[in-house]
């Protein structure tokens, strides 16, 4: 009988064979969100068992990744913990002792053939699948006499052990989200569990014997290894492990935004959004791919929006903070079917975050990227900065948006925007402009709402009009007729910067004859 009050232990179980996509990031955070709500433990498991696809630091970038996110491990390569090691690559003798175990048991056998054998068997036989209807055709310790057997393996051949799948059984698979699938174990075929030539197990054997060391309670992945599952049954039997199973849940595809199939990266590149949490350096193309955070995204924007791909609170809250999802979710909840990569919505989630953060971290997150324009921050005041942004930050998606709309703060205009002086930059305005510095430079002090008043009066008094003299400040203070309300650019810029620009811009705009 299953133990349905055990403690929860969820593993998150990455392979590193590149950056963690964000479908991956999403199953990461389901797992967090669950383990959360149920005071379990969130492993992290490196699976690496595929020497062959191994890439130089993608380990490094999956726990940058999930720590950005505010994904935190309990029991990982990096934290440790009492089951591990947590990577596969060090766990050998482990595996080996098990795959010893199945062959004890006659549940697994040792298969010679080399692959150019295996190629003229595909020729050979439609449909070729290594299982009960051809295994004794082939070059394996269910063929060969014992002693061949440990001829060849002593003599350094190159073998693998392969699983004995029965025929004719219905092979159950529960899936909390999909409910009871059977399929027929004829269907299967005898996968390798383990290669001798890198000493490395397969996939299959690792992960199901990982999970069970590691006394997991419920595997949550992709819907991509649905297919793995009836296989995973009939090891968990194999072993005699079935009433420590762990519970399944198989979460459906992320899909493209628009039209049918599952999200790919060339989705992100034509439609211009990332499919990666962090930028990628591709160690072997020295491709960059980018990533949410170095696209100006708040990590609380993109877990609340990939929360939503696939749950929903059961009422139609949106903004929810990590606490919030976990104590709300549920896989009641949860779709069975493909959740369409809204990207314009993670839009809307950042922007919505991005209105409810200090004006103080907004600043430090913009600085560098003002910086990397070639602008010295240092000259400015941490108050200064915050001000600036925070006068702009309602008309931004992405922090990298407040250097096209808070730029103008950090530099004075070098050039005027050729379509506002034809429009808003007369003959009389360099006259106009003059007073408007005197204007400026008799008040008692600069700020907003003193100026204001100041300015709209001497305006009203001398009979001026106001779209031009504003305008023109405006073009002459910014560069162009943009921004933010005129006197809250003078108030944070102040009295020195705003007449240096007026005066800069009376010299520098030369009206076309
Ligand atoms: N290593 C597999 C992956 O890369 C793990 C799949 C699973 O969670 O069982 O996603």
């Amino acid at each position: 009988m299953k133990d349905l009050n055990r403690p929860v232990r969820v593993r998150f179980a990455p392979s590193p064979t590149g950056p963690l996509h964000i479908g991956g990031v999403r199953t990461a955070l389901y797992n967090y969100l669950f383990a959360r709500q149920h005071g379990g433990t969130m492993i992290l498991r490196i699976e690496d068992t595929d020497s062959r696809r191994f890439v130089p630091g993608a380990e490094d970038y999956i726990n940058e990744a999930l720590a950005w996110l505010g994904i935190h491990i309990d029991e990982g390569v990096r934290e440790g913990g009492p089951f591990g090691p947590y990577k596969q690559s060090e766990r050998r003798d482990i595996y080996r002792q098990h795959v010893d175990m199945l062959l004890q048991r006659d549940r697994a056998y040792i298969a010679f053939d080399t692959p150019e054998e295996l190629e003229a068997m595909r020729a050979k036989v439609a449909n070729f699948q290594y299982d009960a209807s051809t295994r004794l055709q082939m070059r394996n310790s269910l063929t060969l006499p014992a002693e061949e057997v440990k001829a060849l393996i002593d003599g350094g051949t190159p073998y693998v052990v392969r699983f004995k799948v029965e025929p004719g059984r219905d092979v159950e698979v529960d899936d909390l989200l999909r409910g009871k699938v059977v399929i027929k174990s004829d269907i299967l075929d005898d996968k390798v569990l383990y290669k001798s030539s890198d000493d490395l197990p397969t996939y299959h054997l690792a992960n199901i014997v990982d999970d069970h060391l590691m006394e997991v309670s419920h595997v949550i992945r992709g819907e991509e290894w649905l297919p793995s599952a009836p296989l995973h049954v009939l090891l968990y039997e194999a072993f005699g492990w079935q009433d420590t199973a762990p519970e399944f849940v198989h979460l459906p595809l992320l899909l493209k935004p628009d039209g049918k199939g599952k999200l790919s990266k060339r989705d992100g590149d034509r439609l211009g959004f990332p499919v990666f949490p962090l930028e990628w350096h591709d160690p072997f193309s020295g491709e960059i791919s980018s990533g949410y955070r170095e696209s100006g995204y708040l990590p609380e924007a993109v877990v609340n929006f990939l929360a939503l791909l696939g749950w929903n609170p059961g009422d139609d809250t949106e903004v929810m903070s990590m606490d919030q999802l976990i104590a709300k979710f549920s896989f009641e909840h949860c779709s069975r079917s493909g959740a369409k990569f809204a990207f314009e919505k993670g839009k809307w989630f950042n922007h919505t975050y991005l209105q409810e953060i200090s004006n103080e971290r907004l600043a430090e997150l913009f600085t560098p990227l003002m910086a990397a324009t070639g602008v010295d921050m240092a000259q400015f005041t941490p108050e200064y900065v915050a001000k600036a942004v925070g006068s702009v930050k309602s008309r931004i998606n992405f922090v990298r948006d407040l250097v096209d709309q808070a730029g103008f703060y950090f530099r004075a205009p070098e050039a005027y925007s050729e379509k506002d002086v034809r429009k808003r930059w007369s003959a009389d305005t360099p006259a106009l402009m003059e007073q408007l510095i005197a204007v400026l430079e008799a008040l008692p002090n600069f700020d907003a709402a003193v100026a204001e008043p100041a300015v709209m009066e001497w305006i009203k008094s001398n009979g001026l009009h106001m779209g031009n003299v504003m305008n023109a400040f405006r073009l002459a203070v910014v560069g162009e007729c943009k921004g933010p309300h005129m006197f809250e650019i003078t108030d944070i810029i102040g009295r020195d910067a705003t007449i240096a620009r007026i005066r800069a811009a009376i010299e520098r705009i030369h009206l076309d004859a």
